[in-house]
């Protein structure tokens, strides 16, 4: 029997309706942009799997420093004991972060990294007697599926079984061209209150909501906004983090820095889960005190793991080596040019491109959901041709691995290009 057919046993997948969803494809191998299935079927990996591979599958470099840590210390506990590796990671993510970022934190997924965020913003005010609980989020954001990343997203459908039970989240429009002044007026007005703890947003690029994207100086004002009001600001850039948009992280585009950024996905390389919430002195002083209820208790089993910073570090290396940086440089030249090509299509509504981020919207006559029947058409076509492809509702995106070669991103855009004849 298959692994396709055995996995239907036991697993459930995420975001999955198991009822009508095709049995999973079982993938046995992954070198640089390529998986193969268990048929020996070959596939482009253009969404570095949800955007956590930026150096290519089974990357020797990472895997012998993972192999390293493994066989010299592969876990201790973070309360009370701390390593060389996280020592390292925190050194070398000083060198890079905006430089109000000062401390940080360990967690293990890009869900706990937010909720870590949020938490320390309510009890930041707590600790000075301060009732400041709500947060401010953007219309469509993704921050999560733990509950207070759920309740700060905004897609619908994901939370809707929940309302109720969530923090209490309002939401402003997002500053896309043609929306910066409402969304400006929406924070000023809200703001006045003075019950939020904070603002929490994506930068430059709502990934789930489609690869949305909006102005840097537009984020710039309404951070400055938060600033004036004594509003922290968090920057969720799960996604954007590490050479997605061009620069290191996207908040690199900003005057005003974050007080927060939550980063994970690419973290690692895409090798093993770990997650970092990182702060302002200031912030960390709001913790820092003799009573040591004003501590943070939070924690996770596996914080700090020597493994992942391990992972981590080595990731970093090649991030910054000049072959990387050249390769987001090339990527984002070839979605120019797809770009200019493609752009006038009868069937293309829009197109945008940042950093190695590419998305076009094909028209439609109707409101397409999230998971609708266009979005299946399209997966099941690009699957097809042997290219992994998670449109979302009419919305065609792609996020390859920084090492994929220009004959891959080719065949990538001529089969989007076909794409839009079934449609
Ligand atoms: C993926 C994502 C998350 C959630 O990360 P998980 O590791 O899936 O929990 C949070 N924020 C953004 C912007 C993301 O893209």
């Amino acid at each position: 029997m298959s692994l396709s057919i055995r996995d239907q046993k036991h697993n459930w997948h995420p975001y999955t309706q198991h009822k009508t969803a095709k049995p999973a494809i079982a993938i046995l191998k992954g070198e640089g942009a390529l998986l193969w299935d268990e048929n020996n079927k070959e596939y482009i990996d253009a969404i570095a799997s949800w955007w956590v591979n930026p150096f290519g599958h089974s990357n020797k470099f990472i895997a012998d420093a993972i192999y390293k840590q493994l066989t010299t210390l592969e876990h201790v506990l973070f309360g009370g004991f701390t390593h060389e590796p996280a020592v390292l990671l925190s050194e070398k993510l000083m060198e890079i972060l905006p430089t109000n970022q000062k401390k940080i934190f360990f967690s293990d997924n890009g869900s706990t990294a937010v909720e870590i965020a949020i938490k320390v913003a309510m009890q930041y005010f707590y600790n000075k007697g301060e009732k400041k609980t709500k947060i401010i989020a953007f219309e469509n954001a993704f921050h999560g599926d733990t509950f207070a990343a759920m309740a700060a997203s905004g897609i619908s459908f994901f939370t809707e079984a929940f309302q109720g039970s969530l923090i209490e989240v309002i939401r402003i429009p997002v500053p896309t061209q043609g929306n910066e002044s409402i969304s400006i007026e929406a924070l000023e007005n809200l703001i006045k209150t003075n019950d939020f703890a904070a603002f929490i947003f994506e930068p430059l690029v709502q990934g789930a909501a489609g690869m949305v994207m909006y102005e840097g100086s537009e984020l710039d004002k309404l951070i400055s906004i938060c600033k004036k009001n004594n509003v922290f600001t968090i920057a969720d850039e799960v996604m954007t983090g590490f050479g997605k948009t061009g620069k290191n992280f996207a908040c690199d585009y900003l005057e005003h820095k974050p007080d927060m950024m939550c980063l994970s996905k690419a973290l690692t390389g895409g090798t093993i889960p770990m997650a970092i919430t990182t702060f302002t002195q200031e912030i960390f002083e709001g913790f820092y005190d003799d009573d040591v209820n004003k501590a943070l208790f939070h924690g996770h089993t596996f914080t700090a793991n020597p493994t992942g910073c391990a992972a981590s570090l080595a990731s970093l290396e090649l991030l910054q080596s000049e072959e990387m940086q050249n390769n987001i440089v090339r990527i984002n030249k070839n979605h120019l040019d797809f770009q200019k090509h493609i752009q006038t299509h009868p069937k293309v509504k829009t197109t945008r491109v940042l950093g190695v981020i590419f998305a076009l919207e094909i028209k439609t006559e109707n409101q397409e959901s999230y998971y609708g029947n266009l979005r299946n058409k399209l997966y099941d076509f690009f699957i097809e041709n042997g290219i992994i492809l998670r449109p979302v509702g009419n919305i065609v995106y792609v996020l390859p691995p920084y090492i994929i070669s220009n004959l891959h991103l080719e065949k990538i855009y001529k089969t989007i290009e076909e794409a839009l004849e079934i449609v």
